[in-house]
């Protein structure tokens, strides 16, 4: 059994769901599951549309017909006027328009997830179809019945052992009658035991093939992305990239606890847990090798460098001269957790305190609540640089006409807080 996750930027468009289904078509000599994200930047539009609902905002008609226009022009060329096809979106649209003219619920995450669930919804209806249309007979499933999450809207936290008894339930018995048939669900989405809608926190379709690969002991789960692999940097911040080929899963992990945004942090657990390899490969050139986080030892890594912007750097200072100890750092972090501001870097001295955070609307509510008990500074719009396997070299090429405000360093990574010199 293999797992196949394409996101937006594989099915944004027709010739990208062509691209997708000769990807499915190769490779269905054995059991295959595909999970699919919503199409191209659908989540944003259904972010503003569900903000304009909660709003009692008009925009919200504007925003609806956006989106049915854009998946309309996609499925136009994609099928000749094939009503039974259409009819099947527009019993979607339907369900959508509906929802947005009822009276909103006091509950904003709740209606976040009822809402923007949809583009999900409908990309796994139109990829399916035309699957279908292709002559690639596949299933479509509603993953709301099969990933089961507690009711943290936004954020669904997955309730393991009814998710994996569900998902066998249902699944295996599809691959013994018809092991050549792939099931097609959507990626981010979920399901609470009363059957409300819940998602799994942005970017969450990885997340979404790691709990099928897990729940099904898959062989391997491959993300398909539009770039080669698991690259050392962000390519659309640094020119010369390189492509990562065998990547140990702790080391993995790690990239993904300093901010490399390639894979949604919370997917590597599980599939550690049961030894899956995670594949990446590219759905541009989908012979080429890719890359693969498994159960790998640790050969010497070429540096990696992952940029956090956007962020603060707050530092706490007692007021009355004293060390900063045990029991003001349980009250400063207590702080930080009730506020949901994530720590990405902390350092201290005496009678200081240094976090660097992701800069969130909370903050001002943080920084004033702080105020009350200790001196503070801060300064906002820093970067949050990060090396693994540094070399002096690689640190030149950070620092070099930067100022560093702050700077960590251990045997194999280098955290350096940056401000960009202003011209
Ligand atoms: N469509 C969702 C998002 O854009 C989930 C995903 O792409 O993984 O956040
Ligand atoms: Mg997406």
């Amino acid at each position: 059994m293999k797992i196949f996750k394409f996101g937006g930027a594989s099915i944004k468009d027709a010739d990208g769901i062509r691209n997708v289904t000769d990807i499915i078509k190769a490779n269905i000599e054995k059991p295959l599951l595909v999970v699919v994200s919503a199409m191209g930047k659908t989540t944003n539009l259904l972010e503003k549309l569900c903000d304009a609902y909660f709003h009692n905002d008009n925009e919200k008609i504007g925003i609806f017909n956006k989106l049915k226009e854009e998946h309309l022009s996609v499925a136009e060329k994609l099928f000749d006027n094939d009503a039974a096809i259409f009819d099947s979106l527009h019993l979607l649209f339907d369900a959508l328009e509906e929802k947005i003219t009822e009276q909103p619920s006091e509950n904003y995450d709740f209606e976040y997830d009822s809402i923007v669930s949809f583009g999900e919804l409908l990309s796994t209806k139109v990829v399916s179809l035309y699957l279908q249309y292709a002559g690639v007979d596949n299933l479509w499933l509603d993953t709301r019945k099969l990933i089961r999450t507690d009711n943290t809207y936004r954020e669904g936290r997955v309730e393991w052992e009814k998710t994996q008894r569900q998902i066998k339930k249902i699944l295996l018995p599809h691959y013994q009658q018809t092991p050549m048939v792939p099931i097609l669900t959507q990626g981010f989405i979920a399901g609470t035991s009363e059957g409300l809608t819940t998602t799994l926190g942005r970017e969450g379709s990885d997340f979404s093939a790691a709990v099928f690969g897990f729940s099904l002991d898959a062989e391997s789960v491959t993300i398909w992305k539009d770039v080669d692999g698991l690259l050392n940097a962000d390519p659309k911040l640094f020119s010369d990239t390189v492509k990562l080929n065998k990547i140990p899963y702790r080391e993995a992990i790690e990239l993904a606890f300093y901010g490399a945004s390639i894979i949604h942090p919370k997917t590597l657990k599980p599939l550690q847990n049961k030894n899956i390899p995670l594949l990446v490969k590219s759905f541009i050139k989908p012979e080429a090798e890719g890359s693969v986080i498994g159960d790998f030892t640790f050969k010497n890594m070429t540096p990696c460098y992952i940029c956090k912007k956007n962020q603060v750097l707050i530092s706490i200072m007692s007021k009355d001269f004293s060390f900063i100890a045990e029991d003001n750092l349980s009250t400063i972090f207590a702080l930080f957790a009730y506020f949901g501001v994530k720590i990405n870097l902390m350092q201290n001295s005496a009678i200081s305190f240094s976090l660097c955070v992701d800069n969130k609307n909370s903050i001002n509510s943080l920084i004033e609540e702080l105020q009350t008990e200790f001196f503070i500074k801060y300064n906002t719009d820093v970067e949050l640089f990060t090396i693994r396997h540094y070399t002096s070299k690689s640190i030149d090429n950070i620092i070099e006409n930067r100022s560093v405000i702050l700077e960590q360093k251990n045997r194999t990574t280098v955290q350096f807080v940056l401000r960009k010199i202003e011209h």
